[in-house]
């Protein structure tokens, strides 16, 4: 598909959802609801109800769909009025505009008092001036939605980001003495109360949420706005300690949960002398709230510190720096052995390749700590096509050297997923070398599945369609359904680490490890573990039937070259 019909595409799919919209005709004539739907009907959609009752039930039914009423006052039975009033009273309805239809002037200036925003006389005016006029009532009142919802936010009633940091900029020019916190409050694992209890219960832990942050805005003198869906910003004059604060913001949520179940993550940055920008403090503020836990068993505070300052300005080395790392060779993959624990004895049956960037003055700097770093700057796009493209040069000289094709498995970054020419570039790198697709496979984290479950999903069809293998990685960090892994198309489960630490030392971890064999035998999938450190995970695994491990019981991640000699050594034994 070339740029150009991409383009084409967007616009047409925002002019259908942009521009068609509904509207409702409520009028007892059936004739009259004909011609007025003839009039409207090629600009707009055409709801009908022929009467008060009918048209109250359908407003209250299609409230976000319908754009404009076109209102009859006289009907038998109840009158147009009691729409109107309905509707007046209703907060979730009043904002939708009404034409009222009327030969009555008495009525017209009657209904302009109960809320209608303009009428049309009868016997019908001609189709321009309707179309016109209803056109003016609709445009008005998409402008005063969009007014209303970049300001604030609808389900909190707080500010929303921009007109947040407008007002924070606003804060500080006439309180330029003024030392200030910048605060980022965090609730943990919401997604878990939307899907324990629902969104109704979950919109109510955010409503009271909201209610605590504006009593701390009020309190301390400053602002406040949800950020992102459970994630508040507060600019408040500086504080000594944040014990109040936080014993506020406790005491409302446990007015709603009326359970200790739910924990925020706060995180402070005080700039006593206006040091930085706006941005840079929340920014910093977020930092703090990101070395808590989300895991942790209380509500916590953390405020920005030199520890955090130092490895903020480690962060700006290395993304300064990961260009020329990648044209001076510092940029290289290792390969971690896997083995097949079915049989008798141990098999050499692949290997993951991981990335290792040796920096000239910090040394090898740790995946864990970087991947992160340039996930969130899209960089990781680069890295990632640079290990994959290695990998399979690897994958070829070991099959010229040895006469076997090594399966290796790749990572694939949440930023990666999404490419359009994801699959080209795989494919390309693939047959570049000689190799099939199977030969490569691809570990995708549990949590990008529990991202955009759907989307996700649909990506991984296809790549499996093309013949690439897909393992689940991480699983059990994040958290999936079993409902949503039935569904899931995937072939290998790789078991997060986490569990594998304690199953020696832990029975109910073991039990756990041993519930998710379970499940995968059911699915048809083999689980690898990974992080297997010592004998006794080892034994209690295969006693389990775990089918692949890999850790460093058997080996740390080799450079190629090791690596090759472990095939050399392996020879006669590897099932690849
Ligand atoms: P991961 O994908 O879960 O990779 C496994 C990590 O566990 C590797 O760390 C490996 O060295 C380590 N490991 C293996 N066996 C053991 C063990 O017995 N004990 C312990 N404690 N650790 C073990 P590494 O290489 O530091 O990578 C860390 C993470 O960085 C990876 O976790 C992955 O999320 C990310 N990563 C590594 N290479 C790449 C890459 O090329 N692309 C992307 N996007 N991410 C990568
Ligand atoms: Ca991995
Ligand atoms: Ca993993």
């Amino acid at each position: 598909m070339t740029m150009d019909s991409l383009n084409r595409l967007d616009i047409s799919a925002k002019h259908e959802r942009d521009f068609r919209r509904t509207i409702l005709i409520v009028d007892d004539e059936p004739v009259n609801l004909r011609l007025l739907g003839n009039i409207l009907g090629d600009e707009y959609d055409i709801d009908f109800a022929q009467s008060a009752d009918e048209a109250i039930s359908i407003i209250q039914s299609e409230k976000d769909a319908i754009s404009l009423v076109l209102l009859d006052l006289h009907m038998p039975g109840k009158s147009g009025f009691a729409v109107l009033d309905e509707m007046r009273a209703d907060k979730d309805l009043h904002n939708i505009p009404v034409v009222v239809v009327t030969t009555d002037k008495d009525a017209e200036v009657e209904s302009l008092h109960r809320g209608a925003v303009d009428f049309l006389g009868k016997p019908y005016d001609k189709p321009e001036v309707i179309k016109a006029r209803i056109g003016r009532a609709i445009e008005l009142f998409i402008d005063k939605t969009i007014i209303g919802a970049t300001g604030i936010d609808r389900l909190t009633g707080l500010m929303t980001k921009d007109f947040f940091f407008q007002y924070c900029q606003e804060y500080d020019k006439f309180h330029p003495e003024q030392q200030v916190d910048a605060l980022v409050v965090d609730l943990s694992k919401f997604h878990l109360i939307n899907d324990l209890y629902g969104r109704n219960f979950g919109d109510s832990v955010l409503k009271a949420m909201a209610e605590g942050i504006r009593t701390i805005a009020r309190t301390f003198g400053g602002v406040a706005c949800r950020h992102d869906a459970d994630c508040f910003y507060l600019y408040i004059e500086h504080q000594k300690d944040y014990e109040y604060l936080k014993k506020t913001l406790i005491d409302k949520l446990f007015e709603v949960m009326n359970t200790t179940k739910a924990r925020l993550r706060i995180g402070v940055y005080p700039d006593l002398y206006r040091s930085c920008s706006l941005q840079q403090r929340f920014d910093r503020a977020l930092q703090a709230c990101n070395t808590l836990s989300r895991n942790a068993h209380d509500t916590e505070v953390a405020v920005y510190d030199n520890e955090m300052h130092e490895k903020e300005l480690y962060e700006g080395h290395l993304l300064a720096d990961i260009g020329a790392a990648l044209e001076n060779n510092q940029i290289s993959v290792a390969f971690q052995p896997k083995y097949d624990i079915g049989g008798e004895q141990p098999v050499l049956c692949g290997s993951e390749a991981l990335i290792r960037w040796k920096h000239p003055k910090f040394g090898y700097v740790q995946p864990d700590f970087f991947v992160p770093l340039f996930e969130e700057n899209g960089q990781i796009k680069e890295l990632d096509r640079f290990v994959w493209s290695e990998t399979a040069r690897q994958i070829r000289r070991w099959k010229d050297m040895y006469g076997l094709t090594v399966p290796v498995s790749v990572n694939v970054s949440r930023a990666d997923i999404f490419a359009p020419d994801l699959l080209d570039f795989l494919s390309g790198i693939v047959a570049e070398n000689g190799l099939e697709n199977s030969d490569l496979s691809l570990e995708i984290t549990e949590t990008a599945y529990t991202d955009s479950v759907t989307s996700i999903v649909e990506v991984v069809n296809e790549i499996r369609s093309r013949g690439f293998k897909v393992a689940m990685d991480d699983f059990g960090k994040g958290y999936s359904s079993l409902n949503m892994l039935t569904n899931l198309p995937i072939d290998a489960l790789k078991l997060d680490m986490g569990f594998i630490k304690d199953i020696a030392i832990d029975n109910k971890e073991m039990h756990i490890v041993e519930f998710i064999l379970e499940v995968a035998d059911f699915l048809g999938v083999p689980v690898i573990a990974e992080g297997v450190n010592t004998y006794e995970q080892y034994h209690l695994l295969k006693k389990a039937e775990c089918d692949i491990i890999q850790g460093f019981y058997f080996s740390k991640p080799l450079t190629s070259a090791e690596f090759g000699s472990l095939i050399e050594r392996n020879r006669g034994l590897i099932r690849c």
